[in-house]
């Protein structure tokens, strides 16, 4: 039996709607269907450390999707799709909403096609009462979508008048030439890089983030966010790497000028890895020093001591159940607590800070 649910209310704690800050919606258009059991999912393949525990690969495992994980093997096993009703969804929805775009695959992935990225943007385009969110770890081909400012606009301009025959969505006169389309003439978008899409690259590491984000900075986008999560290793955004970019004055965090949000958080589920509380302070240091929003969205699995008062070192060490017991990781302690217990207060206090495209 296949379970036909086109857009979820997510809990992922950075997806929020706009204004009230109730949590938004993920959407999924790129499927994949179980050639065998015609059981239908997601598809996508593992390509850095970050994916190693990947939460949508197990979840195909579960009664409702596809039954195969992210494997190369399991790629000829199903046929990838796409579902043009998660877009009629999203574009019938009235009440301004935030969306986070496949967070059960990556839209730059080689597997999708550019036609259906345009259907996505066009939802986008059609949609400017809602804020709209692209995550990625395939940044060079992100960048190069959305750098053919001249050709982009025309094609996401005509799978927009196709998607608004179908919905007697209304063109925005903000996003198309209102003239132009009632002479007949083209819908080229005449807002590019969209007003109301944030896009954003995941960084687990300093490898990642030194390959990924120069390539998000050279992607002309409204808002540019990082997404360092699961946070493996310290990231600092006084590279060297970043630096020919030349993007700002050439000095102490040019790497987050022109980023306008930063999300850490630690890995939560089997086999979570931990994290060291440095990593997640010297984000936020850094963050704060350039005046770019921080948002903490949780430890995971792990705690490190004296985050937690109820905690104590004693109790971390040596747990009075059978909970594995506390380990060193450096200079810190950390116990493996669970994710709702280990929380999201990072030196006591909560960082929900929000770029201003999201409020
Ligand atoms: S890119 Fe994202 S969805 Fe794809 S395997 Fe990696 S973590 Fe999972």
């Amino acid at each position: 039996m296949e379970r036909t649910q086109y857009m979820t209310r997510t809990s992922i704690e950075w997806v929020r709607n706009p204004g009230e800050g109730s949590q938004g919606f993920t959407v999924n258009p790129i499927r994949f269907r179980n050639k065998q059991t015609g059981k239908v999912g997601h598809y996508c393949e593992k390509l850095s450390p970050g994916c190693k525990n990947c939460y949508a690969s197990r979840m195909q495992k579960g009664p409702y999707l596809s039954g195969l994980e992210f494997t190369a093997e399991n790629k000829s096993r199903g046929e990838l799709f796409f579902d043009e009703n998660v877009l009629q969804q999203v574009l019938r929805r009235r009440k301004p909403s935030t969306f986070f775009w496949a967070d059960c695959t990556d839209l730059f992935g080689d597997w999708v096609p550019d036609e259906w990225i345009d259907r996505c943007a066009a939802t986008c385009a059609l949609t400017p009462h809602h804020r709209h969110l692209w995550l990625t770890k395939r940044a060079k081909r992100m960048r190069e979508y959305f750098g053919h400012s001249d050709y982009r606009p025309v094609m996401v301009g005509a799978a927009s008048k196709s998607l608004s025959a179908l919905t007697f969505t209304l063109p925005s006169e903000d996003v198309f030439d209102a003239r132009r389309i009632a002479w007949g003439q083209s819908w080229k978008i005449n807002a590019w890089p969209l007003p109301n899409l944030g896009l954003g690259v995941s960084a687990e590491d300093q490898e990642r983030a030194d390959e990924r984000i120069p390539d998000l900075l050279q992607t002309p986008a409204a808002m540019r966010f990082v997404s360092e999560e699961p946070l493996l290793g310290p990231i600092s955004h006084r590279w060297a790497k970043w630096e020919p970019l030349k993007i700002g004055f050439n000095g102490q965090f040019d790497g987050l000028r022109g980023i306008h949000w930063v999300i850490c958080g630690g890995e939560s589920g089997p086999g979570a890895r931990p994290m060291h509380p440095d990593w997640p302070r010297g984000l936020r240091d850094q963050c704060q020093a350039a005046g770019v929003p921080f948002f903490f969205k949780q430890w995971g699995e792990w705690l490190p001591t004296g985050q937690k008062q109820h905690y104590s070192l004693a109790t971390l060490i040596d747990p009075p159940d059978d909970r594995t017991p506390g380990q060193p990781m450096g200079d810190a302690y950390i116990y493996r607590v669970g994710k709702k217990s280990a929380g999201r207060l990072l030196d006591g206090r909560v960082w929900d800070e929000m770029p201003e495209m999201l409020r």
